[in-house]
């Protein structure tokens, strides 16, 4: 493969004059009040960069865009009514949760108005099996009122600080994956969407017809507020083991992965990258790391499975703290503190399949000090593989190879829409014709493989 996956900004809408983004930040501080609205350089650079700092292919290109006005509406309603402000004035308009995504979804290409969510955060309702929340709202805070009622989500990611309505626009999935996929398969019950309308009104969508808003970066429409499902809360416990090596450690992940109610997450790393997790005597040094969220009775099965590999249990933990802590040592976690502790420029791709584990020298073999994170996935195991970065051509050179190994790669080192790209085309024709909904990220020609995206 070479470089055609690096991806050129799409055609951005044309830039907007001094005199709209001025008149804008009027109307805006007169419906949000001042301390909604800023035109700060800080808060401007700080809402124009996500996650993306995790890629050396990205940060390289950076800094990409920068936000003229950054807006702060405070509930589902002023979202709509901000948005409608924006096209009214022909401004772009980039959504935006906590910014960790971590391909620069985030970014405000062609500057404008960046809309931080964080403070619209209500939690409207929890029903039986549902929740709903307006987009701002942080997943722990979801899944704190979900326990309350003796029910969990069906997912959340690693980063459960990130909010809702980025976690179903950005992200894919993570604890609560082996049992439900990712978060495009039937997680999402209902959105209030606004679409790039002068009017600003919230467009209420259901079931199938929620779906086309999900994974698309807010390009067809941006979530005001979100119903999503919750499941009967399990007595699930935090089990710690160790092993003397990765491979044993994967035999376990694909046993556990399999057994019967399923897990909620079963991730494990090697020595290295184990040794740069926070410390934690269940964590011991030298050791590969297996964490596992699992029901309660499901213990002895693990403990046997761990036996049997060589392992050992180092500790068993409860409450909702566990999860939470596991959860956050979960997908590109262990990346990013194995990336912070080592003084090599590090990147990762997202891998998946059964070669994982089948062949799990030839696939570390093809980077420079390659590293696997693995997790236990819906229907095959999934991880980051990580490596130490010499160039672009390298990363692409390597996804190819990885690919004739057998193992799926999503390719995060680029910002375009990557899952369901001509539905999303078709759908904003109508709901962003003039293209201000978070602009260059909706490429119609972008042909990137999201073979092995979470499943
Ligand atoms: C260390 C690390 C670990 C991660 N682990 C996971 C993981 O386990 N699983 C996973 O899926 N992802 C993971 N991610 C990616 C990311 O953190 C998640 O997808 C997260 O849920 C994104 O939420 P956010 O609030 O930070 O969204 P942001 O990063 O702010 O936004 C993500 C994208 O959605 C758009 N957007 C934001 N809010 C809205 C809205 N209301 N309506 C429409 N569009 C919107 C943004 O423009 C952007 O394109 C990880 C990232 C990092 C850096």
């Amino acid at each position: 493969m070479t470089l055609i996956d690096t991806p050129a900004p799409t055609p951005a809408p044309p830039a907007p004059t001094a005199e709209a983004l001025d008149a804008l930040a009027a109307e805006l501080r007169e419906l949000l009040g001042e301390r909604n609205v800023s035109t700060e350089e800080r808060v401007r650079e700080r809402a124009s960069l996500d996650g993306a700092w995790m890629s050396p292919i990205i940060s390289e290109q950076l800094p990409l865009g920068l936000a003229d006005v950054v807006a702060f509406p405070t509930s589902a309603e002023l979202i709509a009514a901000t948005v409608g402000a924006a096209v009214r004035h022909g401004v772009p308009i980039t959504p935006r949760g906590k910014g960790t995504g971590n391909y620069g979804q985030g970014i405000p290409l062609a500057g404008g108005l960046v809309l931080d969510l964080t403070r619209a955060r209500a939690v409207v309702e929890v029903g039986d099996g549902f929740i709903t929340a307006e987009a701002g709202a942080q997943m722990v805070v979801l899944e704190q009122a979900a326990w309350k009622t003796d029910q969990a989500l069906w997912m959340y990611p690693s980063t459960a600080q990130s909010t809702i309505g980025g976690f179903l626009s950005g992200g894919s999935g993570g604890t609560g994956t082996i049992e439900h996929g990712s978060n495009d398969r039937g997680y999402v019950l209902a959105l209030d969407v606004v679409h790039a309308d002068p009017t600003g009104v919230l467009v209420h969508v259901e079931g199938d017809g929620a779906q086309p808003y999900v994974h698309n970066y807010g390009t067809a429409g941006i979530i005001a507020r979100a119903t999503v499902r919750l499941e009967p809360l399990r007595d699930w416990r935090g089990v710690y083991a160790s092993f003397p090596d990765l491979p044993s450690a994967m035999r376990v992940v694909r046993q556990v992965g399999h057994m019967q109610p399923p897990p909620r997450l079963v991730s494990a790393d090697n020595p290295e990258i184990s040794s740069t997790l926070p410390p934690d005597d269940a964590i011991p040094a030298g050791r590969a790391s297996l964490r596992a969220i699992v029901s309660a009775d499901m213990l002895h099965a693990v403990a046997d499975a761990v036996d049997v590999a060589g392992g050992r249990i180092e500790a068993v933990r409860e409450g909702p703290q566990t999860s939470m802590r596991i959860s956050m040592l979960s997908y590109n976690h262990p990346i990013e503190w194995y990336q912070k502790a080592t003084d090599r420029t590090t990147f990762h791709v997202e891998v998946s399949g059964e070669a994982l584990i089948d062949r799990l020298a030839e696939v570390e073999a093809v980077y420079p000090h390659g590293l696997l994170h693995i997790e236990a996935g819906h229907s095959v195991p999934i991880g980051m593989l990580a490596g130490a970065y010499e160039s672009a051509e390298q990363v692409y050179d390597g996804i190819a190879r990885l690919n004739e190994l057998g193992v799926g790669v999503h390719n995060p080192h680029q910002w375009n829409v990557d899952f369901e790209v001509e539905r999303t085309v078709r759908l904003a024709r109508t709901t962003d014709p003039t293209g201000l909904l978070n602009p260059g990220k909706l490429n119609p020609d972008y042909a990137g493989p999201r073979k092995g995206a979470i499943k």
